[in-house]
C-alpha cells in the first residue's frame, strides 16, 4: 500500500446509505477537511428501511438528519440525498445518470466510495445489495460524467475526475487517520437512533480502533483507513 496523494482540492464520497461512511472513511473525510479540501457526500437513499421496528416514513427523516450531523462533525457541510429505496437500488442507467449529474454539479477531482464486491472479504457475508449497486455505478458514472454525449440533460460535462478510490476490499492505498480517529469516532456517534436500533452493546470507539489499527500495520502507522484505486484515466 501507498499513501493515498493528497494533491487534490475536491472530492465527491458517494455510498448507499446513512452510516455506510461513518464505518471507517469518515477518519479519512476528516482528515482531509483538516487540511481546507472540500468534500461532499452523496447517499443514494435515506437508509428508511435500516430500523427493525421503527416504520420507513419515520426512520428516513431521522437518519437523514443523523446523517447531516455526522457529515458536519468531520467537517462537511454539503450533504445530498438521490431519494432511492433503501434495500431496492438497482444498478442501470438512472442510476448512473443521477451520479453523472451529482458529478458534473459538484466537480470533484477525486471521487470516493464503498466496496462493491459480493461478500466482505474471503469468508465475510454478502455485501448488501444496494451496497453492490451503488459502487459499481459510481465507477461508472465517472466516465459518464466527463462524456458530453452521454446524459446531455444532466448539464455540462466534468472532466476534472482523475482517480475514484473504493474503501476497504483489497487496498492499494492507504490514508493515515491517526489524528483524526477520533472525530471519525464522534461522526458515527452521531448514528444514535440507528446504533440503538442494534441494541447489543456496539462500541463504535473499540469498533473503529481495532479496523483502522488492522490496516494500519500494514500501512507502518496507529490507524489507518484503505482504499482501492480506480484511475479514470
Ligand atoms: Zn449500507
Amino acid at each position: 500500500m501507498q499513501p493515498m496523494p493528497e494533491d487534490w482540492e475536491r472530492a465527491v464520497a458517494v455510498v448507499a446509505h446513512p452510516d455506510d461512511l461513518e464505518y471507517g472513511v469518515a477518519s479519512a473525510v476528516a482528515r482531509w477537511t483538516g487540511q481546507g479540501k472540500e468534500v461532499a457526500y452523496v447517499l443514494a437513499t435515506q437508509g428508511e428501511a435500516g430500523i427493525a421496528g421503527l416504520p420507513p416514513d419515520k426512520t428516513g427523516p431521522l437518519r437523514e438528519e443523523e446523517e447531516r450531523r455526522s457529515a458536519a462533525v468531520v467537517g462537511v457541510r454539503t450533504v445530498e440525498f438521490l431519494g432511492y429505496r433503501d434495500g431496492l437500488v438497482e444498478y442501470g442507467v438512472p442510476l448512473r445518470r443521477d451520479l453523472a449529474a451529482a458529478f458534473r454539479r459538484l466537480n470533484p477531482d477525486v471521487v470516493v466510495t464503498m466496496s462493491f464486491d459480493l461478500t466482505w472479504g474471503e469468508n465475510g457475508p454478502v455485501n448488501h445489495s444496494d451496497h453492490r449497486a451503488v459502487g459499481l455505478a459510481v465507477l461508472d458514472a465517472c466516465r459518464d460524467a466527463a462524456n458530453e454525449w452521454v446524459f446531455p440533460e444532466a448539464g455540462p460535462p466534468c472532466r476534472g475526475i482523475r482517480d475514484a478510490y473504493v474503501a476497504f476490499g483489497d487496498p492499494t492505498h492507504f490514508v493515515d487517520v491517526t489524528a483524526t480517529i477520533d472525530a471519525g469516532v464522534a461522526s458515527l456517534r452521531e448514528h444514535r437512533a440507528y446504533l440503538e436500533g442494534l441494541g447489543g452493546d456496539f462500541d463504535p470507539d473499540e469498533f473503529l480502533r481495532n479496523m483502522a489499527g488492522f490496516t494500519g500495520l500494514g500501512a507502518g502507522c496507529e490507524y489507518a483507513v484503505g482504499f482501492r484505486r480506480y484511475p479514470m484515466s
